[in-house]
């Protein structure tokens, strides 16, 4: 290679031939060489922006991939959820219709019982009309329908209650249950008078045993008045309120005393003849608004 300033000359000698010569211009080389490495470096840079965009793209196809991953569980679980939640639905609406049976059982022992206990139905109205639509209403929907039969319920059932007492209360004060134990020897009407042989209206009945059986309270009550009492001897007469009174009549003993309060069966002197009297025996009046009325209509056997 021949060189000067400006040129380098190239000769190519061949075996054959004559000598060749190729002049270039001194800065091609440079030039080359640069153009070389730009390339080089370009296309180094290329590769590796390439490789790196690839490996973002392989991260984010991989992201991808987990994300679909992440949501086919998520589904999953989604439609296990659906399916626990049909489970509970069902379940709840067979909750539902128990509550309902059981109130409506509830309702007929209520009615039974006001039956029973002879109260007029407190809970108004009486029909049993509780049926839940299920197709329309969701179990929220359901629930709060029940509750809110719940609580009516629940007040219906106190004002029964209350009702149930108040009756108990009132029955305590009914002269229902016989004074003594003995045989009835005299019914409440017209009879032949024992003294006079006249007929007489019978304002009680008589009750006969032996001397010193119990006499006991037929109600609840104040006595109004112990002591002698004419013809009806060793007396006591009890007010019950509600318009009743009874008497008891030709006592041995008394055993309380004007103004006391005494409770049903409550034993309240002793059998006896003392008045005007046969024999031993209980004269037992129940008056109903200050008028005698046939204390067997009261009593209950
Ligand atoms: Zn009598």
């Amino acid at each position: 290679m021949n060189r000067n300033k400006s040129k380098i000359s190239i000769l190519i000698v061949p075996h054959t031939q004559k000598v060749k010569r190729i002049s270039i211009p001194s800065w091609f080389p440079k030039a080359a060489l640069a153009v070389f490495s730009a390339i080089t470096v370009s296309l180094t840079l290329y590769i590796k922006i390439s490789l790196n965009y690839q490996a973002n793209l392989i991260k984010e196809a991989n992201e991808k991939l987990a994300l679909i991953n992440d949501l086919e569980e998520e589904n999953r679980n989604k439609e296990q959820k659906l399916i626990n939640l049909e489970a509970e639905n069902r379940q709840l609406m067979k909750k539902t219709e128990e509550v309902e049976n059981k109130l409506n059982e509830i309702d007929v022992l209520q009615r039974r019982l006001e039956k029973l206990a002879g109260i007029d139905s407190p809970s108004r109205g009486g029909a049993i009309d509780r049926s839940i639509e299920f197709d329309v209403s969701t179990p929220s929907e359901e629930m709060e329908i029940i509750s809110e039969i719940l609580s009516d319920k629940k007040l219906e059932l106190e004002v029964f209650i209350e009702d149930v007492e108040a009756q108990f209360e009132y029955l305590k004060t009914v002269p229902d249950i016989m004074p003594a134990s003995g045989r009835i020897t005299s019914k409440f009407g017209n009879r032949r008078d024992p003294f006079t042989r006249r007929i007489q209206f019978h304002l009680g009945i008589d009750i006969a045993n032996s001397s010193g059986t119990n006499i006991k309270a037929a109600a609840k009550g104040t006595v109004i008045f112990a002591g002698r009492n004419g013809g009806y001897g060793r007396t006591i007469i009890i007010d019950h309120g509600n318009g009743y009174k009874t008497l008891y009549a030709h006592n041995r003993e008394l055993l309380v005393k004007k103004g006391e309060k005494v409770e049903k069966g409550q034993v309240i002197a002793k059998m006896g003849s003392s008045g005007r009297s046969t024999g031993v025996h209980l004269h037992f009046e129940i008056h109903k608004n200050n008028k005698p009325i046939d204390p067997l209509s009261v009593i209950n056997n």
